[in-house]
């Protein structure tokens, strides 16, 4: 899970790591306010999960609030790698002498977490990987031994770091391999560290991601997924448990298992139609997350069709046609429906449907082709 650069600085901050002072704004005039209060030379900085930031136009610097509310306007409402831009991070704006690069992250062929250190910072590190592979600095650290002094001191030898710089660097680098195993992330990066004209260090930059399957241990970093999702219904999925991803066609997606959903998708495409998203309803699924499902899929008020399909493995057909036709009590659909059942118990659940005024289908292709059909026309 992929959080923003405010996100990230404030944990960075809370580990004692030397971050520039800002405040994250959702509109123009409040990047104003931000700069008049910082009373300096401030940094506007677009808030997307995306890096080249400054490449694209991302990043700007302004000398004065009215400035600062001349750049926001410009980066505002701007699109990066297709991330419209909602936030901008107004810091002080650093002097810089030198940039580093600094990360910890996972090395999953050697099962260790690595750490990652630069003298070419400031530019993408697969950038650097490419024109100065000898610039990059790859440590290892045993999951039981942690991050060794020696360690620390090959690292600063090998950056040409010494005396006081080197070891308010180490600092940098000890707190920061404490915030990537504390809280658990997969990805914890600083680019550029600076290093001041003032001989400070300061996280420029940060880039953080977090391990959802550890999120259980860390309630306090719910809110920031629910504030980096932008999708109303993917959150409100997300909060019944349900994998679900928002497209923008209009025939709307209910199956088990995923390799199923994608097939689906494919086909309905294939025959014309749009999805309107992906939702794996599980196996084993009752009829009250049937209805949950539903509830979600219908939140999007585009879809004019739906169709479900589901294989019976260790779900029994009968099981899903009982659980649609009880959350069809509950919430009345008005729009068409195509079933198609396959599977154990595969003519119980039919003959449970046969009634009803759902269409089935024999096979996901008639499924696929039926309810495009019966949307359009
Ligand atoms: P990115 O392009 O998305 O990685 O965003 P960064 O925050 O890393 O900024 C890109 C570059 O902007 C940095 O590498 C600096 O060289 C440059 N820059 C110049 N002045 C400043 C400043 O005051 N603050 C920051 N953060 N970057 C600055
Ligand atoms: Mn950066």
């Amino acid at each position: 899970m992929k959080i923003y650069e405010y996100q990230a600085k404030e944990i960075l901050a809370e580990f004692g790591l030397p971050v520039p002072e800002g405040k994250v704004a959702k509109s123009a005039n409040t990047a104003q306010k931000v700069a008049q209060k910082l009373g300096k030379r401030v940094v506007v900085k677009a808030q997307v999960h995306a890096g080249g930031r400054g490449k694209a136009g991302g990043i700007k610097l302004a000398d004065t609030p009215e400035q600062a509310l001349e750049v926001a306007n410009q980066i505002i409402g701007m699109k990066i790698k297709d991330l419209k831009v909602k936030r901008l991070l107004v810091e002080e704006a650093i002097n810089i002498s030198k940039e580093y690069y600094l990360s910890f992250t996972l090395d999953r062929k050697a099962k260790k977490t690595v750490l990652i250190a630069s003298s070419e910072g400031g530019v993408e590190i697969e950038e650097v990987a490419e024109t100065h592979p000898d610039k990059i600095i790859k440590i290892h650290i045993d999951p039981f031994l942690g991050l060794q002094g020696f360690q620390l001191r090959n690292l600063c030898q090998a950056l040409h770091l010494e005396g006081d710089i080197a070891k308010q660097f180490s600092e940098v680098v000890k707190k920061l391999y404490r915030v990537y195993t504390e809280c658990d992330c997969t990805l914890a990066e600083i680019n550029p560290l600076v290093l001041t004209g003032e001989a400070q260090w300061l996280a420029a930059d940060a880039k953080m991601d977090l391990d959802e399957n550890a999120l259980f241990r860390h309630p306090e970093f719910i809110p920031l997924r629910e504030a980096s999702e932008t999708d109303p219904i993917e959150v409100e999925a997300h909060k019944r448990h349900i994998p679900y991803v928002h497209l923008d066609g209009n025939v709307g997606i209910l199956g088990n298992g995923a390799g199923l959903v994608m097939t689906t998708l494919d086909m309905v495409s294939r025959e014309g139609g749009k999805p309107s998203n992906f939702l794996d309803v599980g196996g084993g699924s009752n009829w009250e997350t049937v209805k949950s499902s539903l509830e979600v899929v219908l939140m999007d008020k585009k879809v004019k069709g739906l169709f479900i399909n589901i294989f019976g493995g260790i779900s029994r057909c009968d099981e899903v046609a009982k659980g649609i036709l009880e959350a069809d009590k509950h919430m009345n659909l008005k729009i068409p429906v195509v079933i198609r059942l396959s599977g154990t118990n595969e003519e119980e659940g039919r003959a449970l449907l046969a009634g009803s005024r759902f269409a089935s289908a024999e096979s996901m292709e008639e499924g696929a082709k039926k309810i495009v059909e019966l949307i359009h026309g």
